[in-house]
């Protein structure tokens, strides 16, 4: 096992105005789940070939256990690398795909088969060890993928997009599967993925990129409830934050009928009296627009998930994104066109500068 950093890691393609990833700092600990994620082109497959040595580096260094593996060719890093389309050998067994770099590498037929065994076991693919992947569904594909790279013990593994070929479902019981198999195995793994709920549902930590620039790293909690800008909070968290441009009046921002306190962290940090407020869609309670003191808003989708709904509103507010979304318990009816009120849980907003995007407090 390894800790791996990247040191200021920057790499610019042929006809690229700006790096692909710039300046990349990023410590990942030994043994940790971390999960690059952002919009696609952010720069988290160049990071992880990187590390893995299928793409050269600018300027900068990559580091596994302190020792800069620039220069070092690919096999000499003892990096496993998962990848979308795990091209399996079609002529050969579920076992011999799992064995063959054991094999390749020297090993016994009768070792490799007791490793390849025993990871076999930990994917629950040892009644498949003699199917060919014709056979195979694509989650125990997949699976067989994952068991090739596991045999091996690397030191880190690099996994990108490993689910995107899955479906939906599938997706779910294998993520859950990946993290309890890291768990276990205790290797440092670096996974990318565009998939916000992925990121935040696996990653010991989750690092977000946005134009080959991190953006910031922290736990899913950390990410979730302090978004360090804009960008972070708008990406992570499904439906989106809404945003609503702000003016600050007397330590207050009106929302349409309604208000809210800014907070004594926020105002000690404004430069200026434009805000962006944000709330999430689990961060206003609902009312009757009849009320007084709530912004009334008109329903324009209904989204039923069963248990909940997300109600998709209009309202005469500056929003930064086309509608505010809010999360509503399903035993209250809300149809289209209806006219709600709103007020914002206390406790519950986030604020941030409308110039830098930064977040205030
Ligand atoms: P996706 O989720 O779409 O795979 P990503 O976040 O993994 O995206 P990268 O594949 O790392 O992004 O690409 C980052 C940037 O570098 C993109 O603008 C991409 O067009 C560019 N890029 C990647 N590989 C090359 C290459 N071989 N030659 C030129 N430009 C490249």
């Amino acid at each position: 096992m390894a800790s791996v950093t990247f040191a200021g890691a920057t790499r610019r393609f042929a006809g690229g105005q700006k790096p692909a990833v710039d300046s990349l700092d990023l410590t990942v600990a030994d043994g940790e789940f971390m999960v690059l994620v952002g919009p696609s082109g952010c720069g988290k497959s160049t990071s992880l070939r990187m590390v893995a040595g299928l793409e050269s580096v600018e300027s900068g260094a990559i580091l596994i256990d302190d020792v800069d593996v620039i220069g070092m060719a690919p096999k000499a890093r003892d990096v496993a690398m998962v990848f979308q389309n795990y091209a399996l050998y079609p002529n050969m067994t579920v076992a011999d795909n799992m064995g063959f770099a054991l094999r390749n590498a020297g090993m016994s037929k009768a070792d490799t088969g007791t490793r390849v065994l025993d990871v076999a076991r930990m994917l629950e693919l040892e009644n498949l060890l003699d199917r060919k992947p014709a056979k195979l569904s694509g989650g125990q594909r997949q699976r067989v993928a994952m068991g090739r790279a596991i045999v091996r013990r690397p030191r880190v593994f690099c996994m990108d997009e490993p689910l995107s070929n899955l479906d939906a479902k599938l997706r779910v019981s294998t993520r859950a599967q990946i993290a309890a198999m890291q768990r276990e195995l205790g290797v440092t793994t670096l996974y990318v993925t565009h998939d916000q709920v992925e990121a935040m549902t696996m990653g010991h930590r989750v690092a977000v990129l946005d134009s080959g620039v991190l953006q910031q790293v922290g736990t899913p909690r950390e990410i979730y409830s302090r978004p360090a800008n804009l960008f972070v909070a708008s990406f992570m968290g499904s439906p989106q934050m809404c945003l609503i441009d702000g003016r600050i009046e007397d330590g207050i921002v009106h929302l349409g009928g309604t208000r809210v306190h800014v907070p004594a962290p926020v105002s000690a940090s404004l430069s200026s009296s434009e805000v962006v407020v944000g709330l999430r869609a689990e961060s206003w309670s609902v009312s009757s627009s009849h009320q007084s003191g709530v912004l009334a808003a008109t329903v324009d989708l209904v989204e039923e998930l069963g248990a909940e709904q997300f109600v998709y509103c209009s309202a005469d507010l500056s929003l930064r994104n086309s509608r505010i979304v809010v999360r509503v318990d399903h035993r209250r009816t809300v149809e289209v066109g209806d006219v709600i009120g709103l007020t914002p849980v206390v406790d519950e907003t986030y604020w941030f500068d409308p110039v830098s995007g930064d977040a205030l407090d």
